[in-house]
């Protein structure tokens, strides 16, 4: 019986690597860095990282793995419970406080990761006779949060805000109770940002809630990091966000917002109520992160500047890279194969950079997706931009 379930299985998976989509992973020996170590045949050799979203360079701060230490000394090492059990300690909610402070939000809640964020938050908020308009790109884990509630669903193209306003209207026909406008601040595979100045004002004309997902955002836009709304001087109604990115790198998500939302999240969000909390040290480090990204202005500087420093070489090397002021530098491959190969040949010469293809984008639009961090030196993104340059010509991508 399951022999040829197996069979199938195989056969999916050998057309994935035919199609050269198969996705491999290296085992890094090394704490996450601008340079890091990856084991080769037994032995370790040193890469200058081009994909981690480690953007602040927070992953092996000193301060935060003291912080998660120390956590881990007073506190142990995990809390064998979900929440509302026996699993809340004093320090999920000093997080949660501290988080919904930076954030200027009534309160804010934890989940295992922001995947878990996104796929809890729609369900409890929103029935049958609610609304949710989503933009084309915006992460799996919102289009699964999304697929998992009634609500009617609408999606609107790519931060066209023409399209929104049309969708918004016949989503209106149809008298919700209850609108969400969702989307993500930072679009993770363009490097874009959401046009949120448009995006607020048709929300406030159709009395909707405006959720934005601020993974590629948080600690990197706006003042002191708050945001892509802040960043445009705007409010988003819900912002849901990681702590495996720019906030240390270590995991864990969480939704900030007004008060009923959180509260109504706390009650009935199944990934918060079904999913063991936060271990203590995440928690500990994570406080610590957002002391240190709040206080980052230099390391946001640092950030920008590498990512024009970038851009510039690159564009300058003849390469087609989507235009931005992000730290993702999406640079255009366009075929799943060539993406595979180039970044095959960059780690060859000693850059580690991942190809992404289908699905992970669409079919025909694959990429090597750059990502800056404050924790790389110039030197390190020289060397980077003279491995590109000669991998481009071997493969005939510049000339
Ligand atoms: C990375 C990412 C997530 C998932 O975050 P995790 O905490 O790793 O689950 C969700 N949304 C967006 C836009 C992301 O980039």
């Amino acid at each position: 019986m399951s022999e040829s379930t197996y069979r199938r299985l195989r056969a999916e998976l050998a057309s994935i690597e035919n199609d050269g989509l198969y996705k491999r992973e290296r085992p890094i020996t090394s704490p996450q860095s601008g340079e890091i170590r990856v084991a080769i045949n037994g032995a370790s050799q040193p890469f200058v990282n081009l994909c981690a979203n480690n953007y602040l360079g927070l992953a092996d701060h000193p301060d935060i793995i003291a912080a998660a230490k120390a956590t881990m000394d007073t506190y142990g090492y995990g809390m064998a419970s979900v929440r509302f059990i026996c699993g809340t300690l004093d320090l999920h909610r000093k997080l949660e406080r501290g988080i919904a402070d930076f954030l200027e939000m009534d309160d804010a809640i934890l989940y295992a990761a922001a995947f878990d964020a996104n796929g809890g938050v729609f369900e409890p908020l929103l029935t049958a006779e609610d609304a949710i308009l989503s933009d084309s790109l915006n992460h799996a884990s919102i289009i699964d949060g999304i697929r998992l509630c009634k609500a009617k669903r609408y999606r609107f193209a790519n931060n066209k805000m023409a399209d929104l306003e049309a969708v918004l209207a016949e989503a209106a026909a149809a008298s919700p109770r209850s609108i969400v406008i969702a989307t993500d601040g930072v679009f993770s595979m363009d490097g874009t940002i959401a046009n949120i100045p448009d995006l607020r004002r048709l929300a406030d004309e159709f009395d909707a809630l405006l959720l934005v997902d601020d993974c590629h955002s948080t600690g990197i836009l706006g003042p002191q990091g708050r945001g892509t709304a802040a960043h445009f001087g705007l409010r988003a109604d819900i912002i849901t966000g990681t702590l495996g990115k720019s906030l240390g790198g270590g995991a864990g998500g969480f939704v900030a917002a007004a008060q009923p939302v959180i509260d109504t999240l706390r009650q009935r969000s199944r990934p918060y109520l079904f999913s063991n909390a936060l271990p203590p040290m995440l928690v500990g480090g994570a406080i610590k992160a957002l002391e240190l990204a709040r206080a980052g202005d230099d390391l946001r500087e640092t950030l920008r500047r590498h990512a024009r420093y970038f851009r510039k070489g690159l564009s300058e090397a003849g390469f087609r890279l989507i235009d931005g002021e992000h730290a993702i530098i999406p640079v255009m491959l366009d075929e799943a194969q060539l993406a595979q190969d180039f970044a095959n040949r960059l780690y060859e010469l000693g850059v580690y950079v991942t190809g992404f293809f289908y699905p992970v984008v669409p079919r025909g639009q694959a990429r090597i997706r750059v990502q800056m961090s404050a924790a790389l030196s110039t030197g390190q993104l020289d060397r980077a931009i003279d491995a590109f340059t000669q991998a481009g010509r071997e493969l005939g991508v510049i000339t």
